[in-house]
């Protein structure tokens, strides 16, 4: 007897949005977005769109009544709303695990409490915290909340970069500058039931903090491969996570890994997962929050991905593409500068 398929909620309507909707159709589950941007890339493949802002719990709640569980694209909804969608409905990931991951402080210290290496980092307040944690220079400051592609980050090479006047309203934490060997994520999906699977990990290159490319197999060795996917098995068992999730890891000159931060959700760098493997990652995290059966994981083909980043799409829109590429408009409407607007694939022998 087939089972009734659910109805998905997603909140959030960009790439990841629209992507997960793509993987839902497939499965033949139907899709409702709820997102707070008009031009969404997602309601171009969603059974259902919604246009409202988060914070009005009048259309939340018309959202949470047409679907049977709840999603999420990005993880800095604000809290009371995921909350609020749990009491009636499920929500998957757990939102606990947002109000964890959403705080660079909360987030380091938890992964810290478990036993697994980050980059050294210090909650700072003023000018004088960072004066005491002057083994951090030359650092990173980052805002503990909000920051996505290198957004609400400054370098600090020395103490005469901090201002005098600097007022230090956000809450920050200083972070020691790695000197990177390299940058690899790895992602994982965990059922209800404590199954994971796990891909290989996927090596990363960024410039001016935004992902640029990602490859697998990652140019690593054996004991970092196993350290990195270890880890990350231990981060979502420790969170009782459900569905898809990335860890991103830094590899440093000595070879250390170091967990640079946790993505609660389908991350940019699985994006190769929808073409070289039998399951994507946006097709697993449904599975796992559906609770429908695990598959077993088949590598098609090594695979590369490129971010086409602001207006180099106009390019790509008009280029023919080899058998072994596949080619990704998010059809945004605004082209912007530093914006994600499309990726390639292209899958190797
Ligand atoms: P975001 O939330 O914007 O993704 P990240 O902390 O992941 O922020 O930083 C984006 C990128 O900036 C990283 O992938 C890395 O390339 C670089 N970066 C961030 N923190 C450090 C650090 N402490 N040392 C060296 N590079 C860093
Ligand atoms: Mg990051």
């Amino acid at each position: 007897m087939s089972k009734q398929m659910p109805v998905l909620g997603i909140i959030g309507g960009g790439q990841l949005g629209l992507m997960l909707c793509e993987a839902a159709k497939k499965i033949k589950i139907k899709t409702v977005i709820l997102s707070d941007e008009k031009n969404a890339p997602a309601q171009n493949s969603c059974d259902k769109f919604i246009y409202s802002k988060y914070n009005d719990f009048d259309t939340v709640k018309k959202f949470s009544d047409l679907v049977d569980l709840v999603t999420f694209e990005f993880e800095n909804i604000p809290f009371k709303v995921l909350n609020k969608i749990a009491k009636s409905k499920k929500v998957l990931p757990n939102p606990k695990i947002n109000q964890i991951v959403q705080n660079r402080k909360t987030e380091k210290s938890f992964i810290n409490n478990i036993g697994i290496k980050t980059t050294p980092w210090a909650l700072v307040k003023s000018k004088e915290d960072i004066k005491k944690n002057k083994e951090l220079l030359p650092g990173i400051l980052k805002t503990c909340t909000l920051g996505y592609d290198g957004k609400g980050q400054h370098v600090i090479r020395d103490i005469k970069d901090v201002k005098d006047d600097w007022r230090f309203s956000d809450e920050y934490i200083l972070e020691k500058k790695v000197d990177l060997k390299k940058e690899i994520s790895v992602i994982v999906t965990r059922f209800s039931n404590g199954d994971c699977s796990i891909y290989e990990p996927i090596e990363n290159f960024h410039e001016e903090q935004i992902l640029r490319n990602s490859k697998i197999p990652a140019n690593i060795n054996k004991k970092i491969y196993i350290q990195s996917h270890n880890n990350a098995k231990i981060i979502a068992q420790e969170l009782n996570y459900i569905g898809t999730m990335c860890v991103e890891y830094f590899i440093n000159e000595k070879d250390e890994l170091l967990v640079n931060e946790i993505a609660p959700r389908v991350h940019n760098s699985g994006h190769l997962t929808i073409n070289a493997f039998n399951v994507s990652q946006f097709e697993n995290h449904i599975r796992a929050i559906c609770n429908l059966d695990k598959i077993d994981l088949n590598k098609n083909s090594n695979a590369e991905m490129k971010n086409i980043i602001g207006s180099d799409i106009k390019k790509y829109r008009l280029k023919s593409f080899k058998i072994n590429e596949f080619f990704f408009d998010y059809l945004k409407k605004q082209i912007k500068d530093k914006r994600k607007m499309g990726h390639l694939t292209i899958l190797q022998d």
